[in-house]
């Protein structure tokens, strides 16, 4: 049987926790439902060692005390349509209609391969903190984070405070480049309280420009991180290495949907308007599936997608002062982050570049595009479905595996990203009413 709600929320991230706020304080029939056991998303995840501390908790109790709000925690979204979603919860699937839908599906981490980012110890910087809030022993460890953006900041913070030793942080943008975005956070005193009390935290953590890592070495796990810095080749003896380049939004779900993507920039991003509306009636989007934008800007938005879902559209463009000025802080970011040359080249033709599938990059170089990589070497066709290798291959080979999204339409979801987004079990999906895919599409 097919449950109904007024307003369905993908993601309980900050985005998705105000969505599900602001359109539950309307009286509306809300549903909130996240693939993670706990609501928080990335930036509020919970920590073992600060249970209390979540910011989201707080709201996530309040939300839980409104009788027109249901939560479905540890529960995936893994197809959609326009009206409909199919999610797996517990083995078991359940369909869902909608009368409007908020898609908060946040980002993650881009990952650039390089020689040894396969060898155990080396994670995503990203993935370091989502490991260490979770209990990962990392105490009296010698950890080297890497990379690029603000999140190295954050995920060395987070590994300090759980007792590891961190070596240093090495972030590829010139030195003079983190001074200029430094000096434009005025305009952001929250940005700048944050990021002065990452550095405090930090004391004594060397912070070094223009640095970036060229291949980690060991046997059987990290022992060496060889790194290109402004005074040549060093080599630094780790327990750990973290190396995160941003961030890359999620938008499997949107273009599934038929909803437009916006590909001005390497990775798509949900297109909306300036009520948050996608290109699909009755579907808007929040937060960082619309461009990384940080925390701020998800919880502005996400109150604003579930004030317009709930009908309620003055409320949500009262918020729009506050929107663009958010927006305009993600503005900086590929500004002063620009990922330089090098960093793409550090994988060789033995790189392995698709994990899952085991394809190292000189399997890659005599395919033109992501299809045809994909067809003829099984790249992207592993668990991840090519979340990590196919970002790394829009950067190193312009492989665009997004564009074959575009073209989705709600009509002919088939030519979009096919269901289901994430794998999952057949048991799940028998004897569902969830609309079929036409068989005699041509496939992507
Ligand atoms: C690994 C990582 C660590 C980060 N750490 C920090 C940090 O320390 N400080 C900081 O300022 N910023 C951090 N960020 C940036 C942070 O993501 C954003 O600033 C903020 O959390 C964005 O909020 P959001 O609600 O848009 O997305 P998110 O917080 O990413 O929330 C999205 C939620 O959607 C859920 N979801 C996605 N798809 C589905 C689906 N199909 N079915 C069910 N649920 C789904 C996810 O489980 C997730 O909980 C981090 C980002 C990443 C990727």
């Amino acid at each position: 049987m097919t449950e109904v709600c007024d307003v369905l929320v993908i993601g309980a991230g900050p985005a998705g926790l105000a969505a599900a706020r602001a359109a539950a304080t309307h009286g509306v029939d809300v549903v909130l439902v996240d693939m993670q056991a706990r609501a928080g998303g990335q930036v509020w995840r919970q920590d073992v060692r600060r249970p209390e501390a979540s910011p989201a908790r707080k709201k996530f109790q309040a939300l839980q005390a409104r009788a027109n709000l249901r939560w479905l925690g540890q529960a995936q979204v893994v197809a959609a349509s326009p009206g409909q979603v199919l999610i797996e919860e517990a083995g078991l699937a359940r369909e869902l209609s909608y009368r409007a839908l908020v898609l908060a599906t946040g980002a993650r981490e881009l990952l650039l391969p390089f020689p040894g980012w396969t060898l155990p110890g080396v994670t995503g910087a990203g993935g370091l903190q989502a490991l260490v809030k979770q209990g990962w022993p990392i105490a009296g460890q010698r950890v080297l984070i890497a990379g690029s953006g603000p999140l190295l900041l954050a995920a060395a913070a987070t590994a300090r405070a759980h007792g590891a030793k961190v070596v240093g942080i090495h972030e590829q943008a010139p030195a003079a480049e983190l001074t200029r975005f430094a000096a434009r956070l005025w305009r952001w005193p929250d940005k700048l309280a944050q990021a002065a009390a990452l550095r405090a935290r930090l004391a004594g953590v060397p912070y070094r420009g223009a640095s970036w890592v060229c291949a980690a070495h060991g046997d059987g796990r990290v022992r060496e991180v060889e790194l290109e810095t402004p005074r040549g080749r060093r080599r630094i003896a780790v327990d750990h290495l973290a190396v995160g380049y941003g961030l890359v939004p999620n938008t499997e779900l949107a273009a599934q949907l038929g909803c437009a993507l916006d590909t001005g920039s390497a990775h798509a991003r949900v297109r909306v308007d300036d009520d948050l509306a996608t290109s699909v009636a009755g579907i808007y989007a929040a937060g960082e599936a619309c461009g990384i934008g940080g925390v701020d800007a998800a919880r502005i938005e996400g109150e604003m997608a579930g004030h317009a879902a709930a009908g309620a559209l003055d409320a949500a463009r009262a918020l729009r002062a506050r929107r663009e000025h958010a927006r305009a802080f993600a503005d900086l970011l590929p500004r002063h982050f620009a990922l330089r040359a090098q960093v793409r080249q550090a994988a060789t033709a033995q790189t392995v570049i698709c994990r899952c599938e085991d394809v190292r990059l000189g399997q890659l170089d005599e395919h033109a595009d992501w299809r045809a990589a994909k067809l003829a070497t099984r790249c992207g066709m592993g668990s991840c479905q090519g979340r990590i290798c196919g970002a790394a291959l829009t950067e190193l080979r312009g492989f665009a595996p997004s564009a074959a999204t575009i073209a989705s339409t709600p009509a002919a979801p088939a030519h979009g990203a096919r269901p289901p987004v994430f794998p999952t079990r057949l048991a799940s999906l028998a004897g569902l009413s969830y609309p079929a895919q036409d068989a005699t599409a041509p496939p992507r």
